[in-house]
């Protein structure tokens, strides 16, 4: 007989971050070896400041580290002070970013109010100006960010691509003897005009330190393939995002795949989940899906974890399913006084499952879990705790015994 002897090491962890320049943010840091951010936008008209207000906080109470506002017209840009105040009375101090288009560097000279209110900007440019405009009135808006300190975002949109760029390397490929297809030079129009903008911006005087790039697509492999590209061609912390991601599950679906694939590669500082929400939905949804993104790559932990199984024909009714909804339900309930008062508790994994086949493995597994009776299986659900059968749980108070006995432990770990 052989001994297998163990020598394939199976690594289970991204790939290490590209090195990036760090840049100061607020009281937060964007690349270099921070965490990865997360970030939101409000959908609100930002001049109708209490609707804009309850929406930010909302978002910053959901965990989104940035807030971001368009600034489009002077109401908005009047508005931005008083938003950042009352933002500030409820003790919200997320920072915002102000988003520009054609007329911000008018906007920012006639309220200098606003550039003390945001603490980024996000500049796109493919909007900051058309034609011979576009140069004077990009030069212009680094002139204010360097004045007010800010560190600026400049954020590409395929959609809104600067033409002279995308004109320019069409003319070049036209001159191959073999050209590439279209949709090959608008994606390194893309990555192009974000890092001569960049380039440009500090010739200007920005230091380079104070820059972010985006580039937005709004398909999962053209996305991948731009972020690939541009974390090859420069240093600058990279912002991530699937524009125009779309509702519901393919929303959800189709970000998670675009920022897991790059993360996985090391590429990204900061993230931005673009839901259209359903109607009536809540716009903080998009956070949520952002740290679940982080959290199940492992990157960031949010709030403790809670692995069910789906369920299969040996499940003999759906008390697990309700089971692992009031844990969830729990957790949410309970989460913001846990971080305060156990630190780390957001680690805590717990699993409910559907019957003894894997039950037991996964729960082992988990800091604590379930395995309720499956189908022709005796009434009784042995709870793990730490790998070992700490008990079982019969009769009908299954839930609140299992609630007790995270309470418990929480205190137990993290107390
Ligand atoms: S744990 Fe049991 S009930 Fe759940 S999916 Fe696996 S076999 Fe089915």
């Amino acid at each position: 007989m052989t001994m297998d002897t163990f020598d394939h090491p199976i690594e289970a962890s991204p790939s290490p971050r590209q090195t990036t320049r760090c840049v100061a943010v607020g009281p937060y840091k964007i690349g270099g070896d921070a965490p990865v951010l997360i970030q939101s936008m409000t959908d609100t008209e930002t001049a109708d400041i209490d609707a804009t207000v309850k929406q930010a906080a909302a978002l910053a109470r959901a965990g989104s580290e940035l807030v971001r506002l368009t600034i489009n017209n002077e109401q908005a840009a009047a508005a931005l002070p008083h938003i950042r105040e009352q933002l500030a009375s409820q003790g919200i101090e997320v920072p915002l970013v102000g988003d520009f288009h054609f007329n911000g560097h008018k906007l920012l000279k006639r309220h200098p109010a606003c550039a003390e209110a945001i603490a980024k900007m996000r500049i796109n440019p493919g909007n900051v100006g058309k034609g011979s405009r576009r140069d004077p009135q990009f030069a212009e808006m680094i002139e204010i960010a360097c004045r007010y300190e800010l560190p600026v975002r400049i954020g590409v949109n395929w959609g809104s691509l600067d033409e002279s760029v995308l004109t320019r390397l069409m003319d070049a490929n036209a001159q191959r003897q073999q050209p590439y297809p279209p949709e090959m030079v608008t994606r390194d129009a893309v990555v192009t005009s974000a890092i001569e903008s960049a380039k440009q911006a500090e010739e200007l005087g920005l230091p380079g330190d104070s820059i972010i790039l985006s580039c937005k697509m709004s398909g999962v492999q053209d996305l991948v393939a731009v972020y690939r590209d541009l974390a090859r061609r420069c240093d600058y912390p990279l912002h991530l995002g699937l524009t125009e991601a779309g509702m519901g599950v393919p929303g959800i679906a189709s970000s998670s795949a675009a920022l897991a694939i790059l993360l996985q590669q090391g590429i990204g500082d900061t993230i931005r989940v673009s839901l259209t929400p359903d109607p009536g939905g809540a716009r903080t949804r998009e956070v949520e899906v952002a740290q679940q993104i982080l959290q199940c790559m492992g990157l960031r932990d949010f709030t403790p974890r809670v692995t069910a199984c789906p369920g299969c024909g040996r499940t003999s009714s759906n008390y697990f399913q309700h089971l692992a909804e009031q844990v969830r339900h729990h957790i949410d309930e309970r989460i913001p006084e846990w971080r305060n008062q156990y630190p780390g508790v957001e680690k805590l994994r717990i699993a409910v499952m559907g019957c003894v086949v894997n039950g037991p493995g996964e729960s082992r597994h988990a800091d604590i879990g379930i395995s309720l009776p499956g189908a022709d299986e005796q009434p009784a659900a042995p709870v793990f705790v730490d790998g070992e059968r700490r008990t079982t749980l019969k009769g009908d108070n299954i839930a609140a015994e299992f609630k007790n006995i995270i309470e418990e432990y929480i205190q137990q770990r993290w107390g």
